[in-house]
């Protein structure tokens, strides 16, 4: 695994394995249109200075260089020139660039469609063209929908929202694209990923980082629904874990999940945070949403089997050090 490619690699999960890579060695591109990535999450996983990542941006036509083992496409995974560019002569790639948010794809189901659906085949096409190895994607517990708990790639799927579908549907073409054209590809269905370097600000930010940062501040958290609703709440250092494992595993064509193989409640989750932060939380109900699922927990049997994946990091603990991480931020970004 000398040569890779990292789409999303801007993003949260993305600039987490384009860090671990680069400590492997490995020479790295990315492919990222900015639409959620960040210069920042690059600056942090190349060990740059902000400054540094935005004058390579800056600077002409052609990928950005972040060093001698780095390269950045500002582009879109759904062009083709630019695929074409930074798959050529690349062993694995890791997929993780689409539109993440489950309230956002009922927002706009096709646009989510295009970048999650048509986006992977567009790049599964780059891949097999350029005699990619090996393909990693980037699915989703969502695809399971309300089935019985821990959930297990032997059910059948039941989306509750386009997000979902998407990424079903880009399974499958990973899986046509393993057994009809010889690209090898696998896909992971990550279970509720958090960690440092997540946004918790955004619109569509995920229920971690955004309640961390309300508690940080003392302001009401909105829970949806009765808070008894579960999680499988995967640290990131397991997911860039599963997924330098399937870029080597006897696995084509395998859905696999990638999960803590655990679950909490979003009350329990809340408990914790204040514990940490020694602070009370205040919630706030409001009505459960649309496209959510009641319970999500991995069985991590087949990612046992299949890669050898043992989640190394457990809920607490990853907690901790993303509420650590948080701290830090924010009391940089409070002294301006
Ligand atoms: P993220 O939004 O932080 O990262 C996604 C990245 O993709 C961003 O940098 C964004 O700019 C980029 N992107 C979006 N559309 C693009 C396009 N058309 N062309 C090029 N780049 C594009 O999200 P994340 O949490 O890091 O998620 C990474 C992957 O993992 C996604 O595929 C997501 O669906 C999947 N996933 C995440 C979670 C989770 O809990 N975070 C759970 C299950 C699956």
């Amino acid at each position: 695994m000398t040569q890779v490619l990292v789409t999303g690699g801007a993003g949260f999960i993305g600039a987490h394995l384009v860090q671990a890579l680069l400590a492997r060695g490995a020479t790295v591109r990315v492919l990222d249109n900015f639409v959620a990535g960040t210069t920042a999450n690059l600056a942090l996983a190349t060990g740059r200075s902000l400054e540094e990542v935005h004058r390579a941006l800056a600077a002409g036509t052609g990928p950005a260089r972040l060093g001698e083992r780095c390269q950045v496409w500002a582009a879109d995974i759904r062009d083709p020139a630019a695929t074409a560019a930074a798959c050529a002569g690349v062993d694995v790639i890791f997929h993780q660039a689409a539109l993440r948010s489950v309230p956002r794809s009922l927002l706009d189901p096709t646009g989510t469609h295009e970048v999650n659906a048509t986006g992977t085949l567009a790049l599964l096409e780059a891949a097999r063209a350029a005699g990619v190895r090996r393909l990693v994607f980037a699915s989703s517990s969502s695809v399971y929908g309300d089935t019985e708990v821990p959930q297990h790639e032997g059910q059948i799927p039941k989306p509750k929202s386009p997000y979902a579908a998407s990424k079903l549907a880009a399974e499958g073409y990973c899986q046509v694209y393993s057994r009809s054209f010889g690209l090898s590809a696998v896909a992971l269905r990550y279970f509720n990923v958090f960690g440092p370097w997540q946004d918790p600000a955004s619109e569509y930010a995920a229920v971690i980082p955004k309640f961390i940062r309300l508690t940080m501040r003392g302001e009401s958290l909105p829970v949806h629904g009765d808070g008894r609703q579960s999680r499988d709440f995967t640290f990131v250092d397991n997911v860039v874990e599963a997924n330098l494992l399937a870029a080597e595993a006897d696995a084509a064509g395998a859905v696999v999940n990638v999960g803590a193989g655990d679950r909490h409640t979003l009350l329990d989750l809340i408990e914790l945070v204040g514990k940490i932060l020694g602070r009370t939380p205040q919630i706030v109900h409001e009505p459960a949403r649309a496209g959510d699922m009641r319970h999500t927990h991995a069985d991590v049997s087949l990612a046992g089997r299949l890669l050898g994946y043992v989640p190394p990091v457990d809920f607490a603990t990853g907690l901790r050090r993303t509420i650590e991480a948080m701290t830090g931020t924010e009391a940089v970004a409070d002294r301006g």
